[in-house]
């Protein structure tokens, strides 16, 4: 058997003939910047989420900036965040010379651990910016007592989790601003570069309206410095159709998981933990092994694809050595970056897949441990 990780083709192929009436549409009226279909995609955004205001702009890295910049981050402003994550989340902070504060991780969820948050806030602390990893929002009860008391903004870093909820609200209303990315990988994806941020508030959201046209006010009228932040028009067209079918996916999605979890129990691995707080959007079923190298190659060997999410945590990278941290600042975080494993994962794949997939990690973490012996 041959498992495709993410099923991009057949998802296409699942919505072509919605998807293809849709951007010829958009070639038909070459309204590609800024079109009708930005807005229906944004209102629709709206209506999925409950968020007053979605703004869609260029990529999940872009929302952050966005996001920041709306907030006024400036350098020395200090952002607590979690090490074990993608790049962006601390590379935008970084960026806009503001400096990323690492917390550790919490031992189940791997999202940020609340507990460890007020240890670190300065008086230069502005803002916490949890990440929603794999697709579970972090603990937001806590994370909101905590910005209460000290008055620090919530960016929530929602790349991987739209559609995702805590407390029943969903993850793109738990922040301040909650941003999401519309990348092809993720669980709702565009054709190419994509994302979006949501706020209640409206000074903010027309804020970063304007900061993702450049800061204009009308047109060649700068109030801010801004960038060129929009989404395409083509791209807004292909995420409504999805969004359209989004809340099948999502359940889908919670089955396969559900599937996954019922086929590995084994003492070998640590599957992945929901809280009872939380709905998780499954960009991911992530799990832990010993031994990772090997269990990966074997698994490759059986036409399976892995990947590793994330084989580094941000404090150990190169590009933040002048932070200043070191090797067993972060030990929840460097632990499980070394045994983390990513399942293929996909609204469509079978049942006959899932047990082959699940079969073969069960016996592939058997053998590898065999051959450490
Ligand atoms: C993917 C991702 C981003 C960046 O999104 P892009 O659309 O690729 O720019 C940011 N944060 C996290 C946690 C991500 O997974």
């Amino acid at each position: 058997m041959k498992i495709d990780f993410a099923k991009l083709q057949y998802q296409y192929q699942l919505y072509k003939t919605e998807i293809d009436t849709a951007m010829h549409s958009v070639l038909d009226k070459s309204n590609y910047i800024m079109g009708d279909e930005v807005r229906d995609l944004e209102e629709n955004l709206q209506n999925f989420t409950g968020a007053k205001h979605a703004i869609t702009c260029s990529s999940g890295t872009d929302a952050l900036l966005l996001a920041m910049m709306a907030l006024e981050i400036k350098p020395d402003d200090e952002i607590i965040t979690t090490p074990f994550t993608f790049i962006a989340t601390a590379e935008t902070i970084a960026f806009l010379g503001a400096k990323p504060v690492f917390v550790d991780i919490d031992e189940k969820t791997y999202n940020i651990d609340p507990s460890k948050i007020e240890e670190k806030i300065t008086k230069k602390t502005k803002a916490i910016m949890p990440v929603s990893l794999y697709g579970q929002p972090a603990d937001m009860d806590a994370i909101g007592t905590i910005a209460d008391t000290y008055n620090l903004k919530i960016i929530v870093d929602g790349a991987q989790s739209f559609g995702s909820t805590f407390n029943n609200v969903k993850d793109s209303c738990v922040g301040d601003i909650s941003t999401t990315s519309f990348f092809p990988a993720k669980p709702l994806g565009c054709f190419g570069d994509g994302g979006a941020v949501f706020t209640d508030d409206d000074g903010l959201a027309k804020k970063m309206k304007s900061l993702r046209v450049h800061g204009q006010s009308k047109r060649y009228h700068h109030q801010y410095i801004g960038m060129g932040g929009r989404m395409d028009t083509l791209q807004c067209a292909v995420v409504d159709v999805k969004l359209r079918h989004y809340a099948k996916d999502l359940a889908l999605r919670q089955e396969v998981a559900q599937k996954y979890t019922k086929a590995l129990q084994s003492k070998e691995l640590i599957l992945p933990f929901v809280d009872k707080s939380a709905t998780s959007a499954w960009a991911q079923y992530s799990v832990r092994v010993k031994n990772r190298d090997k269990v990966q190659t074997r698994l490759k060997e059986q036409g399976i694809p892995t990947a590793v999410h994330y084989p580094m945590p941000l404090h150990l990278q190169e590009c933040f050595a002048y932070l200043g941290y070191k090797k067993g600042d972060f030990p929840v975080a460097e632990i499980v970056s070394k045994e983390i494993i990513s399942l293929p994962m996909n609204p469509y794949l079978s049942d006959d897949e899932i047990t082959y997939v699940a079969e073969h990690l069960i016996a592939a973490t058997h053998f590898s441990k065999i051959d450490n012996n």
